[in-house]
Formats: structure tokens, sequence, C-alpha cells
């Protein structure tokens, strides 16, 4: 059985069984796995405290011929989002893990996917505003999915978003408030359009050079999970997850 060790994110666990757990985890070289963590479920652990959503640490596991679950060995936490200030933090660390999870291809390598995650870890824990945070993480998250609409051109006319955009219904893309077709759809702000041509240059931990006002973050928050529930195929994840843990049995 061969063994490998990595750098990972914690995503999230199941339980399995009386004592275990089916872990899900993002390493940073050979991209989604699901891992069997014997006796995880125990009062007294080895994995205590190591396996919340959004935990990085080293991991090691098996890998078993013809199996999609490996098998982990350890996990060494070296940075916890428990360690976060703020309880809203927290709240958001959940969201994060899973939007992570549910783009995250199996198996498949996806170290800018892996650098996203880690650095929201350690901004989280340098205490960023989470709320910005949160509408950055999905920005790039969507962008580095390549679904992320143009932020600079408006793809009716070619002009920019000086003055706002809109998000026309059933259409996945800015357009500029001259192209808008009547006024449905989302409606994003001068500020909420400036907020994302910012996101696309500055990093996690630069954060709070981006100014993003109430108004401007409830835009955000609307036009991203238009995107995201587009973009995203929940139904296909929880049928495969239901098939892998029978399989565990
Ligand atoms: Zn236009």
């Amino acid at each position: 059985m061969p063994v490998y060790q990595s750098e990972a994110l914690i995503l999230r666990t199941y339980k399995l069984g009386e004592a275990d757990k089916i872990v899900v985890f993002l390493t940073r070289d050979r991209g989604k796995k699901r891992g069997v963590a014997k006796g995880a479920r125990r009062a007294r652990s080895r994995y205590t405290g190591a396996l919340e959503p959004m935990t990085r640490g080293d991991v090691a596991y098996y890998e078993r011929e013809q199996r999609d679950l490996v098998r982990l060995n350890f996990v060494e936490p070296t940075r916890s989002p428990l360690s976060a200030a703020s309880g809203e933090a927290l709240g958001y660390v959940g969201y994060f893990a899973e939007l992570i999870d549910e783009w995250a291809p199996e198996a498949h390598a996806d170290e800018r996917l892996y650098r996203l995650g880690s650095s929201v870890v350690d901004a989280i824990a340098a205490g960023a505003p989470v709320e910005t945070l949160a509408r950055y993480f999905e920005y790039w998250l969507l962008r580095l999915q390549g679904v992320y609409p143009s932020v600079r051109q408006c793809p009716g006319c070619g002009g920019g978003f000086d003055d706002g955009a809109s998000m026309p219904p059933r259409e996945e893309a800015y357009v500029c408030r001259t192209c808008a077709p009547g006024s449905s759809g989302t409606r994003l702000s001068a500020e909420a359009m400036q907020f994302l041509r910012g996101a696309t240059s500055v990093a996690p931990d630069h954060l709070s050079t981006l100014a993003l006002a109430g108004r401007a973050a409830r835009e955000l928050e609307t036009a991203h999970r238009r995107l995201i529930s587009v973009h995203l195929d929940k139904d296909l994840k929880s049928a495969r997850v239901l098939r892998e843990m029978r399989q565990a049995r």
C-alpha cells in the first residue's frame, strides 16, 4: 500500500460506523481525497481537534488498490480555524469548506484551489473582515473554474462598468446599465464592481485595503449566489457520497 504525505485542508467529515469517520480533505499535490479515520469518533482519539473544517495540516494516508477511500494514518494540524478570534468567522468556516468540497475535482491536483483555500485560512486567523473575505473567496473560486463573468467589459457594447452593472435574469454575465434590458435582474452598484476589479489583484491578507460597504456586499452576495447555483450540481455530489459510504462498510 503506497503511503502519501502532504499538506492538506480538512473540508468535512462524515460518521462511519460506531467509532470512525470519513474525512474529506484537499491535498496540495494530489487533489481531493476521502479517507477513513479509524477511531476518530472515540472520546480520546488522536484526531481530536484536528478534523474541523478548514484546518490546515500535514496528512499521511495509504491508498488502497481499487478503492476510492484512502486510509488516514495521521493528521497534524498546523493552523486551525478554532484559533480565529470571532465567532462570526467560525460561522463562515463551514461555508468555505463546503464550497471547496463542491468544486474540487476528485483526486485531481489543483494547486491554485489549494492555495486559495489555504490563504483563506490564514486570512481568518489574521482577523480579516469575514464577509469581505467571503465575497472575495466566491469571486476567486468561480474565477479559478473559469466561470466568473468579466468585471471590466460589458459583453454587449464593450464598455466599462463605471456606473455599475446588472446581471440579467437567466444570464450569467454582467452587462452595463445601457445594455441592461429594463430593471429586472441583479443590480450591482459602481462600488460593487469596483470591489470586484480590486479583488483581481489584491491578496487575501490585504483585504482591508478593499472597501466593501453594506449595500455593495448584499449585491455581490446575491449575484454570487446566482452564479454558484447555476454552476454547481449538488445532486451529483450527494449521490456519490452515499455510494462511497456504502462501499466503506
Ligand atoms: Zn453595454
